[in-house]
């Protein structure tokens, strides 16, 4: 048996799951049991020669993991966002590629600028605001996650990055968290928006993800309305409120933004054209 022949039958078996691309999960799951880049001409080379039994025997774990529901994300334990690895796993949100709009939005914003002040709520894996902060000058990042398994990760990464964020541990919900924090230029966000209709249609290895990261009350707006309420002080006047926001929210977050007296809100449209960020500016 040859490493190119595990590798068909991986896909028969992987192409069983209902949302797979079996191909390429197959050969990122056999780069991972080999120590490979499966993207490699080593890799390549690799599929003609006879497998070695430790090695099938990782590969078969794998693919039985993954058959069982789990992300590859988590399996391969981390996952591209914005041109860098950010380390994933049980217990914190996979970055996204939708979510690539808010840093997108967000250097366009402070392009040029030299000392930005941004806070990450629900940071997670801190894609957001450590990529922001690898791109921007001289900026100092806060980065708030309420989760302790998800915080494992943020510290991963932030030392992954050498990044120099201070790391909070909070609710941003909690009505005392904001007083701890000076003055940002921004506040960007992505928080848990699925609502209670979504949650019954989610895809199994969404379910592999923390329920926390991803439900955000019956109509999935709970965190914008606290969100803005309780962290609007925090913003520097002429500050930006950034989102995330679930497809069909654009209006009703855009209304809970200009209610507590942002102005220039808009909606944004993510490369599938759907609505995926609202920007707001705290009033002059
Ligand atoms: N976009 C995510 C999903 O559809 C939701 C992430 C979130 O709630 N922030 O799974």
């Amino acid at each position: 048996m040859t490493y190119g022949q595990l590798i068909t039958d991986a896909v028969r078996e992987l192409s069983t799951l209902e949302y797979s691309d079996a191909a390429l999960e197959s050969k990122e799951l056999l780069g991972l049991a080999l120590g490979m880049d499966c993207r490699s001409a080593e890799f390549e080379a690799k599929l003609w020669e006879e497998t070695d039994d430790d090695v099938e025997q990782r590969f078969f774990e794998f693919c039985k993991r993954r058959l069982g529901g789990e992300p590859l994300q988590y399996i391969v334990g981390e996952w591209d966002f914005y041109g860098k690895t950010f380390k994933v796993g049980k217990g914190v949100l996979i970055p996204r590629q939708d979510t690539e709009l808010l840093v997108d939005i967000a250097l366009k914003e402070f392009e040029g600028c030299r000392n930005t002040a941004i806070i990450d709520l629900c940071a997670g894996t801190g894609c957001i605001g450590l990529t922001l902060e690898s791109r921007l000058m001289g900026v100092s990042l806060a980065l708030v996650e309420k989760y302790t398994d998800a915080i494992e990760y943020l510290f991963d990464n932030k030392l992954r990055f050498g990044s120099q964020a201070r790391v909070v541990k909070g609710d941003v919900t909690d009505e005392s968290l904001p007083r701890q924090f000076r003055k940002a230029d921004l506040i960007v966000c992505n928080p848990p928006y699925l609502t209670a209709a979504d949650m019954k249609d989610m895809q199994t290895e969404v379910h592999a993800e923390p329920v926390e990261a991803l439900y955000g009350g019956e109509d999935g707006l709970d965190f914008y309305r606290d969100i803005v309420r309780l962290w609007k002080d925090v913003l520097h006047i002429g500050g930006v409120m950034l989102f995330e926001i679930g497809a069909a929210q654009g209006q009703e977050v855009s209304d809970i933004l200009t209610m507590h007296g942002f102005e220039n809100v808009r909606v944004k449209r993510d490369a599938a054209g759907n609505d995926r960020a609202v920007i707001g500016y705290r009033k002059k």
